[in-house]
């Protein structure tokens, strides 16, 4: 056994992550009073969320019609029909709400002439049920939206009092022998030290897995700890097959050219110089949704009409636009260009593919937040104690596939929503649960195993197996022989991880046992990645099988529950899809034959 000495902390709510969810939610628990803290390995403004460019969703109408019925509708058709509907009603309605909040916490917001908030179109997000002209929804502060966001919700949580553990990484869950979370495990990054929260309610906001894959748009931090942690106290993930290619990834560099290009007027083109979105997608062209562009454009470059010496990627036109809109709503984009590119976008293209972006699987939830625990005879399940917000989350609002920028908006609807919740369900008088020291004990057994990892295999080579085998077989494009071949190769990588090597044994500031433990985290996401993904013989959203090309509603109008156990065993199983709108239609709700499922044409 391990002989670590702790210090034990006692909260109301420990929230883990500090981007847009967790902060949102932080300073949603500390504006109830509840005891709240955050925990986030990185310092909160460094979270991925500082990079959200293009903007945030919500149907204020500032520049023309819209509703929340529009945005809705649109949401359900680009998740595919995959989408819980009640939890996308939910957002969609309280989208505007969420919006003017974040204006007078501070958020500054780009503005029009008369001074209100400026949206811009995004793909998408259209009027009249899809069938009226793209709509301006995506409400902007220029280019820099996350950040802007980002440092308002910190400073706001700040002078609610919640408190902040910066540079601790959360290790695993402490769950109780009834199957309640009870708290976390954390090691602080500077001096060595392990932390014990324990708390009534703990809320998981620690963001996406895109590092799973070789090229991605997300941070480096992006590692789907989350998800490790889940997975590790027997709790399923959800939809992990579902992974979203952004089309415009800078070339080479993979860093993010944002959708808000297009719906500035951007387009693409191929080596004839073709605008060929047009013939794709005759309706709405290059602001089609994400997956739908992304398919096109790996289409054109298969077909041989790529760009470039090896015809392997495309360009994304801006040089026709007016200076100002560049200088006043892109300045950020002009700048990755010429910096990662060697661009200047007011004369040349910029060099583009399809990468890794998002992921709309991860740690099943109700639009509260409340983690899903389903059973064969309760798909709703609720695990008591712990919560899910933002990207790590799966309360499927997106589905099968994301719109852009309604990812902003789930993070502070959502975060908002679990600490309405939390206001409800968490007893201020009552005492801070203390969780089994078993449980402890083997949190810090297995942190121990990974430090003193003596074995043949660097975590850096693992790694980077791992992003290839992902890059190359859970792609764009799938077939049942490159994912039984992905499951195959990331099975054979988990063993190897097993016998892994860590260098440096100390514990302060040891990257090498930190990314170990990333990649534990990562590993667990990508495997449940390829087998959910292999398992699913339809095409839905962001998951396009050549083998299987149509959507099956009949079959496949469920959501993959996705278990792993401590050998990399993956088992599924399958969770009903929540049709059902909030409102019904004779009280102002959407009628439901506006969003009963049909073809997706763009
Ligand atoms: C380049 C880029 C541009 C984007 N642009 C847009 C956009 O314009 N509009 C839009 O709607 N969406 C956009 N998205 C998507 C959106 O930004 C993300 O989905 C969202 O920001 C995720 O927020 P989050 O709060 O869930 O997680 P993150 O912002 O990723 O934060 C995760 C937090 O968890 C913490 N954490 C993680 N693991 C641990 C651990 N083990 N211990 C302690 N703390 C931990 C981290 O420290 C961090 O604070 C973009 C994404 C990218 C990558």
């Amino acid at each position: 056994m391990a002989a670590y000495e702790y210090e034990t902390h006692n909260y109301d709510v420990v929230v883990v992550g500090a981007g847009g969810a967790g902060l949102r939610a932080t300073l949603g628990m500390a504006e109830q009073g509840l005891r709240t803290a955050c925990v986030t390995k990185v310092f909160p403004t460094r979270s991925h969320t500082v990079a959200a460019q293009g903007g945030i969703a919500a149907s204020l109408g500032n520049m023309g019609p819209d509703n929340w019925q529009w945005h809705m509708y649109d949401t359900v058709k680009g998740s595919d029909w995959l989408g819980d509907i009640d939890t996308i009603e939910y957002v969609t309605r309280e989208a505007p709400r969420a919006v003017y909040e974040l204006e007078h916490y501070g958020v500054p917001f780009s503005r029009t002439e008369e001074g209100k908030i400026y949206q811009r179109p995004f793909g998408g997000h259209t009027t009249e049920f899809g069938e009226g002209p793209p709509v301006q929804r995506t409400c902007a502060a220029a280019d820099r939206t996350g950040h802007a966001m980002l440092h308002t919700l910190y400073g706001q949580s700040l002078k609610q009092n919640a408190e902040f553990y910066i540079e601790h990484f959360a290790l695993d869950l402490i769950m109780s022998e009834d199957g309640a979370c009870t708290g976390i495990m954390a090691w602080k990054l500077d001096d060595g030290t392990l932390h014990r929260f324990n708390a009534k309610l703990v809320v998981l906001a620690t963001g996406g897995a895109g590092r799973t894959y070789f090229s991605a748009t997300s941070a480096h931090t992006c590692t789907g700890d989350g998800g490790g942690m889940v997975t590790r106290a027997g709790l399923p993930l959800q939809d992990q097959e579902f992974v979203q290619f952004h089309p415009t990834g800078i070339y080479g560099a993979g860093v993010l050219i944002t959708e808000g290009v297009r719906g500035e007027g951007g387009y693409l083109t191929n080596s004839e110089g073709e605008r060929f979105m047009e013939r794709y997608a005759p309706t709405y062209k290059d602001l089609a949704s994400r997956d739908v562009v992304s398919r096109c454009m790996t289409l054109e470059i298969r077909e041989g009409r790529g760009v470039g010496p090896e015809k392997d990627h495309i360009y994304l036109n801006l040089n026709h636009l007016p200076r100002e809109v560049i200088e006043e709503r892109l300045p950020g984009i002009a700048e990755s260009a010429r910096i990662f590119a060697g661009v200047d976008v007011t004369k040349d293209p910029i060099p583009v593919l399809p990468t890794v972006h998002y992921n709309m699987g991860g740690i099943p939830t109700n639009y509260w937040g409340e983690v899903l625990n389903p059973t064969a005879d309760d798909h709703d399940a609720v695990v008591p104690g712990l919560m899910a917000v933002g990207e790590a989350a799966c309360a499927s609002l997106h589905g099968a596939n994301r719109l852009g920028s309604n990812s902003l908006i789930d993070l502070v609807v959502l975060g908002r929503a679990a600490a309405i919740r939390a206001g409800q369900i968490v007893d201020r008088q009552g005492a801070v649960p203390a969780g089994p020291g078993a449980e402890v004990e083997k949190i810090l057994d297995r942190f121990d195993s990974i430090r003193h990892a003596d074995g043949a295999n660097p975590t850096a080579e693992v790694r980077l197996k791992m992003q290839k085998a992902m890059q190359k077989d859970a792609a764009v494009f799938r077939t049942a022989e490159t994912l039984q071949e992905g499951c195959a190769a990331i099975s054979a990588i988990w063993k190897e991880m097993q016998d892994i090597r860590v260098t440096d044994r100390s514990l302060i500031w040891n990257s090498d046992l930190m990314e170990t433990l990333e990649l534990h985290n990562l590993m667990a996401n990508a495997i449940t990645t390829v087998y959910s993904a292999e398992a699913r013989t339809e095409s839905r959203g962001s998951h396009a099988r050549e083998d299987y090309p149509e959507r099956d509603d009949e079959n496949w109008r469920k959501h993959t529950i996705a278990r792993l156990d401590g050998n990399g065993a993956v088992s599924l199983s399958y969770r009903d899809v929540h049709t059902e709108p909030l409102t019904p239609a004779e009280q102002g709700g959407i009628d439901p034959e506006k969003i009963a499922p049909r073809k997706r044409v763009y």
